[in-house]
């Protein structure tokens, strides 16, 4: 089956200014409180130890994307200098996650490259590790560039993501193997074109089965992002067979995602992060959210009835 018209309504409503702005107002109490851990820090750090008390691991992300000036990206990184230096504070097993096109790199690479550096220069100071989602195809390039230089300067403590959708990942994957990467692997979360992403859902899975398995027979770590059980138990076989060792992978879900799984699989001895995002400007992630699985459109009108 190809891409539903639901999930195609959703992800074109991720970029309506007037649905977000109405959604923005309503939308928190009425159901993104599920998949976002808090307005603010302050109330994104409870979230967050209560996951590490769990057993979970944790990483975080300030919402937001793609800014338009170089001032706004100055606020942002002090954001996350913040974020770093209270994950520290709190004694938190919580890791960054973060998007370029939130430091500049819509308008501007070599700034939102600067801006990263400097995240990742302050997470080494308190031994901690920031992972660069990847955004929509055309972001790619410029993200892997980035990604690259980070780890040709010497930096370690960084990570970034490859997706199954797309048709080059395989490519990818295969060009950055000498670098022992950290790579997170997803299926991907954007509207693309047929050009450059599988249209049907069954070959992005068959995709996902393959990346997976050149990763892991690789030398780097590998996040195995997903909810598909399928998925978890082929990789945790796969893993089996070919004596992998746990140290080498780690399974990643999202916060509101499957809860149950996520603790299943840490009482079966595996390491799982609940990714649980915070911050004022949720309403494009709450819409990839929703595009994901349009059942979950009914929990949040459900909500919006019982109000
Ligand atoms: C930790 C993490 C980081 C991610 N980072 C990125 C990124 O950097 N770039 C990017 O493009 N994408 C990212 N994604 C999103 C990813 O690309 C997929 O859109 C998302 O994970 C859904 O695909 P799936 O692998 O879970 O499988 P699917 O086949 O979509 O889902 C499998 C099952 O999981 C459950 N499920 C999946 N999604 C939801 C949901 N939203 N609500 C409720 N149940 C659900 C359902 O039971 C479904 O049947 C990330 C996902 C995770 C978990």
């Amino acid at each position: 089956m190809g891409l539903s018209a639901g999930r195609r309504v959703l992800l074109a409503a991720a970029d309506s200014p007037l649905l977000g702005r109405f959604v923005q107002r309503y939308g928190f109490r009425l159901g993104a409180a599920r998949f976002v851990a808090g307005q603010s820090l302050d109330a994104a750090v409870p979230v967050l130890r209560g996951l590490n008390d769990k057993g979970l691991l944790t990483n975080t992300t300030l919402l937001g994307e793609g800014v338009t000036t170089e001032a706004e990206t100055a606020v942002v990184v002090a954001a996350y200098r913040e974020l770093l230096d209270r994950i520290a504070a709190e004694s938190l097993r919580t890791n960054v996650a973060l998007k370029l096109t939130h430091l500049g790199l819509a308008f501007d690479e070599e700034l939102a490259r600067r801006n990263v550096a400097e995240l990742v220069w302050h997470a080494a100071r308190h031994g901690n590790f920031i992972r660069i989602d990847m955004e929509e195809s055309a972001r790619v390039d410029a993200t892997l560039r980035i990604y690259r230089l980070l780890r040709e300067a010497g930096h370690d403590n960084v990570g970034t993501v490859l997706q199954s959708y797309l048709y080059r990942s395989e490519a990818d994957l295969a060009a950055l193997a000498p670098l022992t990467p950290n790579l997170r692997l997803v299926k991907g979360a954007y509207l693309e074109p047929a050009d450059v992403a599988y249209p049907e859902k069954s070959d992005v899975d068959a995709a996902y089965v393959k990346l997976l398995e050149s990763a892991l027979t690789g030398a780097g770590f590998t996040a195995i992002a997903t909810h598909d059980e399928a998925l978890i138990e082929h990789a945790i076989a796969f893993t089996q067979e070919h004596a992998i060792s746990p140290q080498r992978f780690q399974f990643q879900m999202l916060y509101g995602v499957r809860p149950a799984l996520q603790l299943d699989l840490v009482r079966r001895g595996y390491a799982v992060l609940v990714a649980a995002p915070y911050g004022p400007d949720w309403y494009r992630y709450l819409m990839r959210r929703l595009a994901e699985r349009p059942a979950n459109v009914l929990f949040l009108l459900r909500n919006l009835v019982r109000s």
